[in-house]
């Protein structure tokens, strides 16, 4: 799996219309791809997680990643790999679970499947964890929420719908296009 598909695995977050008036966003914290779109992978949906973290709302002269700003993506980062390590923990208590329970050779072949299936799903989510961290630690180091290419502000929104984006949406757009070229 390319890098592009890993961090298009991370989708989440979404407005939905019938909560639009308070304000709400339902931000699903998962590993695996949930939200509105529609995508084969999303057959594990059932094990994602989802909150409910009040998007942040700036003040107008408000200056960007202050304290405030860093502690709210703070919280969302941390809220997020709990999420995610809970997550995996009940992988693993499946898995062993499950072993050895299917003596049925064309059983095994499934569950071998099943598992092969799971181990990606915990792969995915190790990597998310990883990037989970740094991006805390950027928030430690002050650095959150800027570019690491060209180092302009990645912006309160797009950080909202994508916690650990750390490249602007031009660079990531331009990145993902000479990904494509490279992979032709
Ligand atoms: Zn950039």
């Amino acid at each position: 799996m390319s890098a592009t598909n890993v961090e298009q695995h991370e989708v989440r977050g979404m407005v939905t219309d019938n909560t639009k008036n308070d304000q709400k966003r339902d931000l699903k914290l998962s590993g695996q791809v949930v939200g509105s779109l529609p995508d084969s992978t999303s057959a594990q949906a059932h094990e994602s997680m989802s909150m409910t973290i009040e998007p942040y709302q700036a003040g107008a002269d408000e200056a960007y990643m202050n304290k405030e700003q860093r502690d709210h993506f703070k919280k969302i980062l941390l809220q997020w790999k709990k999420n995610l390590m809970e997550e995996a923990d009940r992988t693993v208590t499946d898995m062993k679970d499950e072993a050895n329970h299917f003596p049925d050779p064309t059983d095994r072949a499934t569950q071998e499947e099943e598992f092969s299936l799971k181990l990606r799903t915990r792969d995915r989510e190790r990597k998310l964890i990883k990037k989970i961290d740094e991006a805390l630690q950027a928030i430690q180091d002050e650095e959150y929420g800027y570019c690491e290419v060209c180092g302009i502000e990645i912006g309160i929104q797009r950080l909202e719908a994508r916690p650990t984006a750390t490249q602007c949406i031009d660079c990531k757009t331009l990145a993902e296009i000479k990904e494509r070229q490279r992979s032709r």
